[in-house]
């Protein structure tokens, strides 16, 4: 699609219906699109706010063929949408992000290899398919080190830190003896991310990175601009510029990084999607990550992704849905919350942005 923007009432698929779907669609609705969510969950999140819901899981060609069929244009929400099914079945619409995103984001290593393939700098790392290689691979980095597994891994799920000269093995009988990645234990100051976007014309965008902390794995907090400098928003929006480049990338990406003592930049991983560490963008922006992801799949001009506001943006993790009724009555705090019926622990219920206005 290199010609006109999709239509007011054009159709728009989303494979994924989490929450991340849930705020695509009501981006989308505000732009005058329709939208159906395939998800094998009737009740998702995305389901309460779509026009249509396909039930199926993700790797049903034949739900995709009927997705793909219904709508202009198809995207996901989530980076390990099984790719071959897609590719079969997605053929009559457009899928945005292209399948090759999703096949670089899935796995560990082919991301590592793509990142320095382009000259971008990740922590050194070496592929482990077994207890020997593992060994091998522990003494050719030295060091802290994390093996994580190539694939599914998320809220730092499918990790296992390896002390110098600790035991190993059951390191890699614990993540189930699959194929693997061994990292070498970055010495962050602080971790940073970029949300970008790449239109159907080659145009890019970035948002100011947002300094995150991270606590069990999982996105606690989000700070704009935190501690990072200007120099280091410089060098890390022409990374994630790159990176979405040289995938021929359409609709928003959310680049991790490390960032050293010396500013210097490491990235962490690539997700082929609009990122947790983007919602701050609702609330302190005119135009939203949500709102950029699907201007970017329709051909429609990305906005301008300058803030009004510094902020800082929280998830609320399991009964910390309890603070709601005391975070609306905070002045210039945007509560989101994605309808999730039961609050079990560690799973993301909402987030809050508390703004504070430049
Ligand atoms: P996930 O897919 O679960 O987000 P990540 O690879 O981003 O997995 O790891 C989760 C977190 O673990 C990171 O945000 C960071 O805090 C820490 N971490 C992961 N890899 C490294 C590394 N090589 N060096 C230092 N910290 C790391
Ligand atoms: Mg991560």
């Amino acid at each position: 699609m290199n010609g006109a923007p999709l239509p007011a009432g054009s159709m728009i698929g989303i494979i994924g219906g989490g929450q991340l779907g849930r705020m695509l669609a009501m981006a989308a609705a505000r732009l005058g699109y329709r939208l159906t969510v395939l998800d094998p969950d009737a009740g998702c999140p995305a389901a309460q706010v779509a026009s249509e819901i396909i039930v199926a899981s993700y790797d049903d060609v034949g739900a995709l063929g009927r997705l793909a069929k219904s709508c202009d244009v198809v995207t996901y929400e989530f980076e390990n949408v099984p790719v071959e099914p897609v590719r079969a079945a997605i053929g009559v619409a457009l899928l945005y992000p292209p399948a090759e995103a999703l096949e670089v984001a899935q796995d560990r290593v082919v991301e590592k290899a793509f990142l320095n393939g382009i000259d971008v700098e990740t922590a050194e790392w070496r592929a482990v398919d077994s207890i020997e290689e593992l060994g091998h691979a522990l003494l050719d980095l030295g060091g802290d080190c994390i093996l994580k597994t190539r694939r599914f891994g998320y809220d730092g799920k499918g990790q296992a830190i390896i002390r110098p000269n600790g035991p190993y093995a059951d390191a890699f009988e614990s993540l189930g003896s699959v194929p693997s990645i061994l990292e070498k234990k970055v010495p962050f100051a602080y971790e940073c991310s970029v949300i970008a976007a790449r239109g159907t014309d080659g145009a890019v965008i970035a948002y100011d990175p947002a300094e995150n902390v991270h606590s069990l794995g999982i996105l606690r907090r989000s700070t704009v601009p935190g501690r990072v400098s200007p120099g280091v928003a410089e060098a890390a929006k022409a990374i994630a510029a790159r990176i979405a480049e040289r995938l021929g990338y359409v609709g928003v990406i959310g680049v991790e990084f490390f960032v050293l003592a010396d500013d210097s930049l490491r990235v962490n991983e690539i997700a082929p999607r609009v990122h947790n560490s983007g919602h701050w963008t609702e609330a302190a922006c005119a135009v939203s990550q949500f709102d950029q992801h699907v201007r970017a799949i329709a051909g429609l001009p990305l906005g301008d992704p300058v803030r009004h506001s510094d902020c800082v943006m929280e998830n609320l993790i399991g009964d910390e849905i309890g603070r709601v009724a005391e975070l609306l009555a905070e002045p210039e705090t945007v509560v989101h919350l994605y309808g999730k019926a039961a609050a079990r622990p560690g799973r993301k219920m909402g987030h809050f942005t508390r703004l504070a206005r430049r």
